[in-house]
C-alpha cells in the first residue's frame, strides 16, 4: 500500500506565513507592540538548550520578540519562582514557557502552578488543562495542537474513527486523548489511552484506525502491530548515536508501506509543535490587544 508521509516542515512553513500575516494585519497595522515570548531555561541539558535556541530563532524569523532567562545548574527552586513571578508581572511579556525537564530538586507541579494561566502558552497550567477538558477556550499544549492541526490540514477525517494513543504524559498522551474525543468536527474519535501498564498493547493497536505514539522508545511501534491502512502519528524524538541523529517511536521500515499516512521523524510533528507555540503566543498577544 502507498504510505503518504505527512510533511510537518512544509505545513509549519505555511502556518508560520499565516502567523506573520496576522502579526502584520492585526498588530503592526494597528501600531501595537509585536508579540513577545519569554523563555526560562534551567541548567545545561543539551536537548533543552537546542530546543530553546530553535524557539528563539523561530520567533525572530516570524517577527516576534523573545527574551531568555537562563538559570545555571543547581539554581534553587526559589530563584526559578522569582523569575516566573517577574514574567507573570512583566506587561511586555505576552506569554512565556519554562523549558522542561527541570532538575530533580525542583518541584515541577509547583512551577506549573505558579505560571499565570493567561501567559501559559505551553498550556500546562491546570486552569488551561481543565478548560481544554471542558471544551472552554484555552491554551492547548503545543504538541497536541500540532497533531490535531496536522490531521485537520491534511483533511484526514477523525470523527467516528478509533484512535489508540500510546503514552499518557501530561504534555502529549493525555491532552491529545482529550482533544481527539472532543465533541466537535475536529474530534469525535473513540479513544483508547494505553501506557506501560497496558497488557498486550498490540491487541489495541491492531484495532486502531489512528495510532498516536509518544513513549520515547525508538522504533517501538512495528508494522506487525498495526492494521493495513491505519494512520500513524509518530511523536517520538529519541536521540541516538550520541545525539547526532534522531529517531521516532515508530519503526519506519516496517510501518512504511502498511500505513496509509505516517508522520516522519524528523520533519513531522516536531516542526509543527514549534509553530504551535508561536500560534499560542500570537493568541496571547491578540488577547492583550483586544482587552
Ligand atoms: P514521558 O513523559 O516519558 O511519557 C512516556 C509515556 O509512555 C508514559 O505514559 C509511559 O507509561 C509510556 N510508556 C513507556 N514505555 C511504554 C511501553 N513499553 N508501552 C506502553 N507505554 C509505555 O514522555 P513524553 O514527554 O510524552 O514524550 C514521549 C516521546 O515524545 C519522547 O520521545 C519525546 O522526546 C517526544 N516528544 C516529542 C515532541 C514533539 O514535538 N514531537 C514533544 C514532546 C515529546 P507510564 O505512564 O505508565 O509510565
Amino acid at each position: 500500500m502507498t504510505t503518504k508521509l505527512l510533511n510537518g516542515n512544509q505545513l509549519a512553513k505555511e502556518i508560520r506565513k499565516e502567523i506573520s500575516i496576522k502579526i502584520e494585519k492585526n498588530i503592526l497595522n494597528k501600531k501595537k507592540r509585536i508579540p513577545h515570548l519569554g523563555i526560562i531555561l534551567t541548567g545545561t541539558n543539551h536537548s533543552s538548550i537546542t530546543y530553546v535556541k530553535n524557539k528563539i530563532k523561530e520567533c525572530k524569523n516570524i517577527g516576534m520578540q523573545s527574551s531568555l532567562v537562563h538559570l545555571p545548574v543547581g539554581s534553587l527552586e526559589k530563584k526559578l519562582l522569582e523569575e516566573i513571578n517577574k514574567m507573570n508581572k512583566n506587561p511586555l511579556i505576552d506569554g512565556f514557557i519554562v523549558q522542561f525537564p527541570l532538575e530533580k530538586h525542583i518541584n515541577q507541579d509547583k512551577i506549573i502552578l505558579s505560571i499565570n494561566p493567561k501567559k501559559d502558552v505551553d498550556g500546562f497550567h491546570p486552569e488551561n488543562f481543565g478548560k481544554m477538558a471542558l471544551d472552554i477556550k484555552a491554551f492547548f499544549p503545543a504538541t497536541a495542537l500540532a497533531i490535531l492541526t496536522m490531521l485537520e490540514r491534511n483533511k484526514i477525517k477523525i470523527y467516528g474513527k478509533h484512535t489508540v494513543v500510546i503514552g499518557r504524559s501530561r504534555i502529549v498522551g493525555r491532552p491529545i486523548s482529550i482533544l481527539m474525543s472532543k465533541k466537535s468536527d475536529i474530534g469525535n474519535s473513540t479513544v483508547t489511552l494505553t501506557h506501560s501498564n497496558t497488557p498486550n498493547i498490540e491487541y489495541y493497536t491492531k484495532l486502531a484506525d489512528i495510532i498516536i505514539v509518544a513513549v520515547g522508545i525508538p522504533g517501538f511501534l512495528k508494522g506487525k502491530m498495526i492494521k493495513k491502512g491505519s494512520i500513524i502519528i509518530d511523536v517520538g524524538i529519541n536521540s541516538i548515536n550520541n545525539e547526532k541523529k534522531i529517531q521516532g517511536d515508530v519503526d519506519f521500515q516496517s510501518v512504511y508501506g502498511k500505513a496509509s499516512y505516517l508522520t516522519p521523524v524528523p520533519g513531522g510533528i516536531g516542526p509543527m509543535t514549534r509553530v504551535m507555540l508561536l500560534k499560542n503566543t500570537l493568541i496571547a498577544a491578540l488577547n492583550r490587544i483586544e482587552k
